[in-house]
């Protein structure tokens, strides 16, 4: 495993980092990777990440990468570095609500759906558009929204997969330009996977996102 990391590491510039996607897998195989120097581990399931959040050296950061239901929020705002998964007002404003009630500004990236599969997550690109032209981050001081993330569609294609990436990359250029977020804060693309992480470092990915390339297959 530390040589997976190792290797993965060599090929990212940088300005990118390496979130280790650690869901399904026990405490001890992060354990590993903690060892081998891996800090940034992501999880996609709350109640996996509370028992892995208690059981593992607090200089962990922790990233959460899945749909997070807001009834959930209140578990993981107080510890939690980096919600990769935001893509409803609804639940921006359920995390600002549970940072300030501990004190805390939360960073968090807005998921873009740019796949071509049904997804019932992730807002389109011009939904986000849409929303953002009203300025509705002003109404959330808890909440820093530091960029975007996306996944692209799962294919062997790799043209479709690099149009997507393009899409997102694009989209998040205009966003930083747009006057509509934090230009100094919206610095974060989240995008790439053990199978197009490569594709993703084409079009500037700063956080890719690294399961099954570090830990093998997960066991569901
Ligand atoms: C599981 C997951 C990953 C990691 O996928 P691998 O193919 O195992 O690298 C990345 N991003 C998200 C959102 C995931 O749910």
């Amino acid at each position: 495993m530390a040589q997976h990391i190792a290797t993965i590491r060599q090929e990212l510039p940088s300005g990118t980092r390496l979130v280790a996607v650690s869901k399904f897998h026990p405490a001890e195989a992060l354990m590993e990777a903690y060892e081998s120097g891996q800090r940034i581990f992501g999880e996609s399931r709350v109640q996996e990440l509370m028992t892995k959040y208690e059981a593992l050296p607090k200089d962990i950061e922790w990233h959460f990468i899945g749909h997070l239901q807001t009834n959930k929020v209140k578990y993981i705002v107080p510890f939690i570095a980096l919600i990769h998964s935001v893509d409803s007002e609804k639940l921006l404003a359920v995390i600002d609500s549970e940072a300030a009630k501990c004190g805390r500004v939360v960073d968090c990236l807005l998921e873009i759906h740019v796949a071509s599969e049904e997804s019932k997550y992730g807002l389109t690109p011009d939904s986000c558009r849409e929303w953002l032209s009203g300025n509705p981050l002003d109404r959330y001081p808890h909440v820093r929204v530091c960029g975007l993330m996306g996944m692209a569609s799962l294919t062997d294609d790799e043209s479709r997969i690099d149009r997507e990436f393009g899409e997102l990359k694009s989209l998040f250029d205009e966003l930083k330009a747009s006057g509509h977020v934090d230009a100094r804060a919206f610095v974060e693309l989240s995008m790439g996977m053990s199978h197009d992480y490569r594709l993703a470092l084409r079009h500037g990915t700063t956080l890719v996102r690294i399961g099954t390339s570090i830990f093998g297959e997960r066991n569901y």
